[in-house]
């Protein structure tokens, strides 16, 4: 059987015998509003008489648009009637801009790609310790001074000029409109209470000690994160988020919410005197009310929060919050989704791009499954969508980005939209392979195929490199 380059592949494809050329005059006939689709599912019959796309919406004839463009590289293309339909409804790519900047013309070829591969949410990681990268009105330091760090300390990968970059109003309105009109919603993340160094440099009255500090120059877990009994924080996280709101018309908004040390807040009075005023027990409940405030807030404008899995240590999170699993040792992500919570999953060994090829292969981001262990049959229910994640504190450019997002970011697209029983991994090689000419001609140049699924004997050499590399062992990422 031919094997057609369309990656994700469909669920359902029928040969109709023969092949045709499809030249730009071959006939087209486009059906939207056709009855008994999936919201995103589609149909496309090519034959001898012409190619037909029928769907239910836009979103339907976009993708059966990307799969008759990746089917063209056979040249004569076999005659056929598609029909497809995503597995998962969220289906993202999230790109960390601040640890290293994407200028918006990488940002347009990494677009490109996400929607030729069919996936519907491009996560925007715009503030962290390292930088903020949002332009901001009403609290402009954030801007002038967040955005810029002296030094980028990167495990060995050192570089001690300044680095700095934001995105204007105008270039986030330009993000929002180049992914609309390819049926991707942008959801922006400001993370918060912690990785919030760069807003501390700003404004240091908003951390627990006042202290004068620097935007951050390493990688991992920063001590100093928000003052949560600080009502001047909250002044600024809403202000903030209004302006986010009037760019992004995202129905979810990210707000951050992982790897926030509590030391601070236990030793702060304002901290100590908040928890107490609102009778929680510890400083993991703290962090939930103040997550749970954030929530509202959103909620008050129409908006859902999506936050780290981290924000579930307190318990307190409400269930019309979106989770996103990235590593969760004491199973709080499964037990929200069996209790009818909603979760991405972004496994941190599967689906974070930043790992080496070495430590994570293709195979092994191709083949995880993200129904994961622990949840129940509701559970399995509740999984809105995958993700994958390109951390960027070791991609200092662009090529080095397109390196490590592809292949992996295809197979996770690839997940997004197959019945697990369809899944091949060798088959998908081959897809990809095939499409490589696109991505060339978007601008992106994957890794080289010799690098996707390394022999164990390298892949040793990649870790004991990965680790050594990153010097400060309380500062790899990964560590709760
Ligand atoms: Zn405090």
């Amino acid at each position: 059987m031919v094997r057609l380059p369309v990656i994700p592949c469909p669920d359902f494809v029928e040969y109709l015998g023969g092949e045709v050329q499809i030249t730009p005059d071959f006939p087209l006939t486009i059906t939207e509003n056709a009855e008994g689709f999936d919201p995103e599912g589609y149909e496309l019959k090519i034959s001898s008489d012409g190619v037909s796309i029928r769907a239910a919406r836009g979103a339907g004839i976009f993708y059966a648009e990307q799969t008759l463009k990746q089917l063209k590289v056979m040249g004569r293309v076999p005659c056929v009637l598609i029909k497809d339909e995503p597995a998962f409804r969220y289906r993202g790519i999230m790109l960390d801009s601040v640890r290293h900047f994407t200028e918006l013309e990488g940002i347009k070829k990494l677009i490109d790609a996400a929607a030729m591969f069919q996936l519907i949410v491009f996560h925007l990681h715009m503030t962290d310790d390292q930088g903020w990268r949002n332009q901001t009105l009403a609290w402009q330091r954030l801007t002038e001074i967040g955005s810029k760090r002296p030094a980028s300390e990167f495990g060995n990968e050192n570089d001690m000029r300044k680095y700095g970059g934001y995105y204007t109003k105008q270039q986030m309105r330009e993000i929002v409109d180049y992914c609309s009109k390819r049926h991707i919603e942008v959801v922006p993340e400001i993370d918060m209470p912690g990785h919030t160094r760069a807003i501390l440099a700003c404004y240091p009255e908003l951390s627990c000690t006042g202290e004068q500090l620097s935007v951050g120059t390493k990688q991992g877990i920063y001590s100093d994160i928000l003052c949560a009994g600080n009502d001047k924080v909250f002044d600024l996280v809403f202000d903030v988020l209004s302006e986010v709101m009037e760019i992004f018309p995202s129905k979810r908004i990210h707000i951050g919410g992982d790897e926030a040390p509590k030391k601070r807040w236990r030793e702060c009075p304002k901290c100590q005197k908040r928890m107490k005023e609102q009778g929680l027990n510890n400083e993991e409940e703290l962090q939930g009310w103040f997550v749970n405030r954030i929530v509202d807030f959103l909620a008050e404008h129409g908006r859902q929060a999506i936050a780290w899995n981290e924000s579930l240590k307190s318990g307190l999170i409400k269930d019309n919050v979106v989770i996103q699993y990235w590593m969760d040792k004491k199973g709080l992500s499964q037990a929200f989704a069996n209790n009818g919570g909603s979760i991405i999953i972004s496994d941190f060994y599967k689906y974070y791009l930043d790992y080496p090829y070495g430590m994570t292969p293709l195979k092994k981001t191709y083949n995880f499954n993200p129904l994961i262990e622990g949840l129940n049959e509701q559970g399995k229910k509740n999984i809105f969508g995958i993700e994958a994640t390109i951390w960027t504190e070791y991609m200092c450019d662009f090529n080095k980005l397109c390196h490590m997002t592809f292949p992996r970011a295809a197979a996770v697209a690839q997940t997004g939209w197959a019945k697990r029983g369809s899944m091949d991994c060798e088959s998908f090689i081959e897809k990809f392979k095939a499409l490589t000419p696109i991505l060339k001609d978007l601008g992106i140049t994957p890794a080289p195929e010799s690098e996707w699924n390394p022999s164990v004997f390298s892949r040793v050499g990649t870790v004991v490199k990965f680790f050594s590399n990153a010097l400060n062992w309380d500062m790899i990422r990964g560590r709760q």
